[in-house]
């Protein structure tokens, strides 16, 4: 149920924004009054929160709060904190200078159709009072902070897509107050939108506990917006951050996903085509191919130390998918930060990662559910194979499959076949049969993976095994 909205439509937004600059002294000022009363306030201790805000210019505060978002696992590695001999979280006592040469960090955005757009990954403030295990951030770190007001954020972002350094924006925050930072977040948007004209990709995050009215003007404003569930199962996010719950964590994402539907079926939220050229990365990726909304609903979790099973997660996310149709799943490997509880915690394996991001693929794109996956008695995924090559050595009962009848969930077991190419052959044969192994490469599937699973018009293709690699190579 939808709590009742007043706001419905872009003037009501833009009046939530102009009242939020109001509110943090924005809309009067470039000093932002929250950022006096958190200097005043937090100089050495606010709810717990150690560290300095501190005193630096616009640029040098722009590097510092796009390197910080780092952590924020929605973007292909384009960017890594850099060690400038300072060292990034430097703790307070650290007074030298920083280097002013330093460029905020741009991060790149792997596009489903497997390009690499520059986004500034930035967050509006790293002073936080939630003390989550894991992060850098946590109240309570010894850590060097810092803050963009709206304005000084809308028009650094706006100076780096004129100079052709960015074409997207990724939002997300530290939280001082939740109302208080969405507020600043939104009005942040706002003004790239509306004064600046920028008409291109933006993601925004939305806080925990964010209320409807703000997940309604995130909704009107974005692309795509977020929340981070981080854990797997209610008891796997009290391990990581005592202060969330999951349900606060999910509520946000079930607001914007009624909402969606709402606009959507209304007619209010525009077709992505109808919003301009300036379409963002995902203008031409499955989000639309796929039979979504342009507006997308993502979220992440931290893999690893609250000691979730791939399965857990896996389940979770499907019955995320199933109720909320997430654009997608971030899964972030645990790496431990100095000073922090889990500073003794072992980093995650990147190849776990990975093998959870191949079996999200599946769940998304090649009619798999988190059922039918292979896992170890633990609940693990094998990490020698990956999973499609898991559930296709498991089920050798299944094979072979004749590509010429093989309904599209069917095709999408066969190995070396994918949803572009498995829709190409269900095109190709209604014109003519397929016959040849070559019927199947032009279609664009590895042919040679596919040859030993399928029937080609009733006949096994010639398949050719490959040579053990001792051989191969010499
Ligand atoms: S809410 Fe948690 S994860 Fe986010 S910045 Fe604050 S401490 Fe870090």
């Amino acid at each position: 149920m939808i709590p009742a909205i007043c706001c419905r439509d872009m003037a009501k937004v833009s009046q939530i924004c102009h009242k939020a600059r109001l509110r943090t002294g924005t809309a009067q000022s470039s000093t932002s009054a929250w950022e006096a009363q958190l200097d005043d306030v937090n100089y050495c201790s606010y709810n717990g929160i150690e560290g300095r805000l501190l005193k630096m210019d616009v640029r040098e505060r722009l590097a510092l709060l796009s390197r910080s978002a780092v952590y924020d696992d929605l973007t292909a590695p384009g960017c890594e904190p850099v060690d400038d001999g300072r060292g990034l979280f430097a703790p307070a006592g650290d007074d030298r200078p920083i280097d002013t040469r330093v460029l905020p960090c741009v991060s790149h955005l792997a596009t489903p159709d497997g390009q690499r757009r520059a986004i500034l990954k930035v967050l509006q403030t790293s002073a936080c009072e939630n003390d989550c295990r894991y992060c850098a951030f946590r109240a309570g770190r010894d850590t060097r902070r810092t803050h963009l007001t709206p304005d000084e954020m809308a028009r650094s972002f706006d100076l780096m897509v004129r100079a052709g350094l960015v074409e997207g924006l990724f939002l997300s925050s530290g939280v001082m107050g939740v109302n208080r930072t969405m507020d600043e977040m939104l009005a942040t948007v706002e003004l790239v939108r509306n004064k600046y004209g920028f008409h291109g990709y933006v993601h925004l995050k939305l806080l925990p506990g964010a209320e409807a009215a703000h997940v309604e003007a995130a909704v009107r404003l974005a692309d795509r917006v977020s929340a981070n569930l981080e854990g797997a199962t209610p008891e796997h996010l009290a391990q990581l951050a005592p202060k969330k719950q999951t349900e606060a964590l999910l509520a946000p994402l079930r607001t914007a996903a009624q909402m969606r539907r709402r606009l959507m079926e209304s007619g209010e939220i525009p077709s992505r085509r109808d919003r301009g050229s300036q379409g963002g990365p995902e203008t031409t990726g499955p989000t639309r191919r796929w039979g979504n909304a342009w507006l997308g609903l993502s979220t992440q979790f931290v893999v690893g130390p609250a000691g979730e099973s791939d399965r857990e997660l896996l389940s979770t996310v499907q019955g995320l998918y199933n109720e909320l149709h997430l654009s997608r799943t971030y899964y972030s490997a645990f790496s431990p930060v100095a000073r922090t509880p889990l500073e003794g915690e072992p980093r995650t394996s990147p190849l776990r990662e990975h093998r959870l991001y191949q079996a999200d693929w599946l769940l998304r794109f090649y009619h798999f559910s988190a059922g039918e996956l292979l896992f170890d008695p633990a609940g693990q995924l094998r990490t020698d194979v990956d999973p499609k090559a898991a559930w296709v050595i498991a089920h050798p009962e299944r094979f072979p499959i004749e590509a010429n009848r093989a309904p599209l969930a069917q095709l999408l077991r066969i190995p070396g076949i994918g949803p572009h190419s498995a829709a190409a052959i269900i095109e190709a044969r209604r014109v003519a049969p397929l016959r040849e192994t070559g019927d199947l490469r032009r279609l664009g599937a590895r042919a040679d993976q596919a040859a030993p699973y399928v029937l080609l018009d009733g006949k096994r293709p010639p398949y050719q095994p490959p040579l053990p690699l001792s051989i191969s190579s010499t």
